[in-house]
């Protein structure tokens, strides 16, 4: 029988995926490194439409690769044969659970429509990244997201109360329910968290929401050195009294990227740049006048809406901008703030010494210690980069792991890191990580060939 006679007699036409456009989007990767090949797309609209599919394929040893908005910069929703599971009709959007503070909502909504919801119920769901205008909740589960409110709010795996998952094996587990707190053996959603789709097919998700921030300030400073940059992190840490929710660094060739694409002027021509926002609480009111009593002399605050926004698109911007431009070998890494700078300043020794024209664009949320790496080569704007990329990994990882940094901050490991996670994890975590994995996918149906070595 058909894959296609096989799922169609238990599910609906709709859940079928016919559309040749949508189908060839969901098979190209957001970098467009990695071409899928599916022989089959499903699009389920209910958690036990889910579990449908997952028992067929559980029965007959069908790959399954969980979707959602495929703005994943790492592989990890690629697949070469078997069922593409698209997420995206599991977006329902309960009501706002006030008392508690929380949303229930599935998988597949778009992290922007539940800061939407949250913000119609008068509070704030503080994800935040420059995708969230395409990316799915229940991706950001799965990728364990970042972006810039960590400093202040944590990763997705801060904001998840409970899970509903359906395993391999078709079988369903919940703990959707508003509690805070709860001791009561294993709390199993943190193994569904950041494990990329490889241990389930993660449906719904109670998310915790937080009182909406009266008034934010926007600040943009420029620094000569990254350790004025560090210097800067912990004064505003530690006057701000917890308030600091955002602290974006941006190099002056990052700015540059963006700048030239955007075709505005950049603000200043310093060698780094920090954008930083605050909560406005009275402890923060002196401030500005702090950071001037310390040198910070070449500081600017944005004084409305318009001025904020301009600011941040310089900085969103710059991916896409880097993107358009050419092809750059990226790495997504973290390190305590302690080593940051002893970091920056022997990589870029060790990358400019194996290739003196590399152009470093750095960029990343300083204040919780991760940094985007990326390495353009200007005699190789196109693929032909590539053939560069194990020697620049090389570089860049070992110098992170010299200072006890990882190589996955939050894009997860898909495809592209796997062969790393061992020097990232010692013999008994991969080990128990295998066994969890052997037991819940004994047939390794689900997202095959990502994570794990
Ligand atoms: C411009 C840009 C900026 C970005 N900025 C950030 C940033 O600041 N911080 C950050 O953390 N990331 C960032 N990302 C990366 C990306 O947006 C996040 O990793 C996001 O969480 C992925 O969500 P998605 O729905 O697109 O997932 P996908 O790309 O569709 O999938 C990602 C992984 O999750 C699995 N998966 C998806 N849905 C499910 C599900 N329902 N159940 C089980 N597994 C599932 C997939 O199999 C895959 O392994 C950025 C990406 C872009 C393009």
């Amino acid at each position: 029988m058909s894959l296609f006679n096989l799922f169609s007699t238990h599910l609906s036409a709709d859940e079928m995926v016919r559309d040749n456009d949508k189908i060839a989007a969901l098979l190209l990767d957001r970098r467009e490194r990695y071409t899928s090949c599916a022989d089959i797309v499903l699009s389920p609209i209910s958690t036990q439409s889910v579990q449908k599919i997952m028992r067929i394929c559980w029965a007959n040893k069908i790959p399954v690769v969980p979707i959602g908005g495929n703005t994943g910069l790492c592989g990890g929703a690629t697949i070469h044969g078997g069922v593409l599971l698209s997420l995206e009709k599991l977006n329902q959007i309960n009501p706002v659970n006030t008392a508690d503070r929380c949303i229930t909502v599935g998988s597949g909504c778009l992290l922007y429509q539940v800061q939407q919801a949250a913000k119609d119920a008068g509070l704030f769901f503080p994800l935040s990244l420059a995708s969230e205008g395409s990316c799915q909740i229940g991706g950001n589960i799965a990728a364990n997201a970042g972006g810039i409110n960590v400093l202040r709010y944590g990763t997705m795996r801060d904001l998840v109360l409970g899970l509903e998952v359906v395993l391999p094996n078709g079988e369903m587990i919940s703990s959707l329910q508003p509690l805070h707190k709860n001791t009561a053996g294993l709390d199993l959603k943190h193994l569904f968290i950041g494990s990329e789709g490889t241990l389930g097919v993660i449906t719904a998700a109670t998310l915790k929401l937080f009182l909406l921030p009266q008034q934010v300030e926007t600040l943009w400073a420029d620094c000569q050195t990254i350790d004025d940059c560090i210097n800067l992190l912990n004064l505003l840490k530690k006057n701000s009294l917890g308030s600091l929710k955002s602290f974006e660094l941006i190099s002056h060739a990052a700015l540059m990227v963006s700048a030239n694409d955007l075709r505005t002027t950049p603000p200043t021509n310093a060698a780094w740049h920090i954008l930083c926002e605050w909560e406005k609480t009275p402890h923060t009111d002196r401030l500005p006048e702090t950071l001037l009593q310390h040198g910070f002399e070449h500081i600017f605050i944005a004084q409305n809406d318009t001025q904020r926004q301009n600011l941040w698109r310089l900085r969103e911007n710059i991916s896409a901008a880097q993107k358009r431009r050419g092809v750059s070998i990226k790495h997504d890494i973290a390190l305590s703030i302690s080593k940051l700078a002893d970091f920056v300043l022997q990589c870029e020794k060790n990358i400019q010494a194996a290739f003196a024209n590399a152009e470093i664009v750095l960029f990343g949320h300083l204040g919780d210690g991760s940094l985007h790496y990326n390495i353009f080569l200007p005699d190789y704007p196109d693929k032909t980069a590539y053939q560069f990329e194990n020697q620049i990994n090389s570089i860049v990882y070992q110098a992170v792991l010299q200072q006890g940094g990882t190589i996955a901050a939050e894009h997860g490991v898909g495809i592209l890191k796997k062969h790393w996670l061992k020097n990232m994890r010692n013999a008994s975590e991969l080990a128990l990580m295998q066994a969890i994995k052997q037991h819940l996918d004994p047939d390794n149906i689900m997202n095959p060939n990502k994570v794990y070595p």
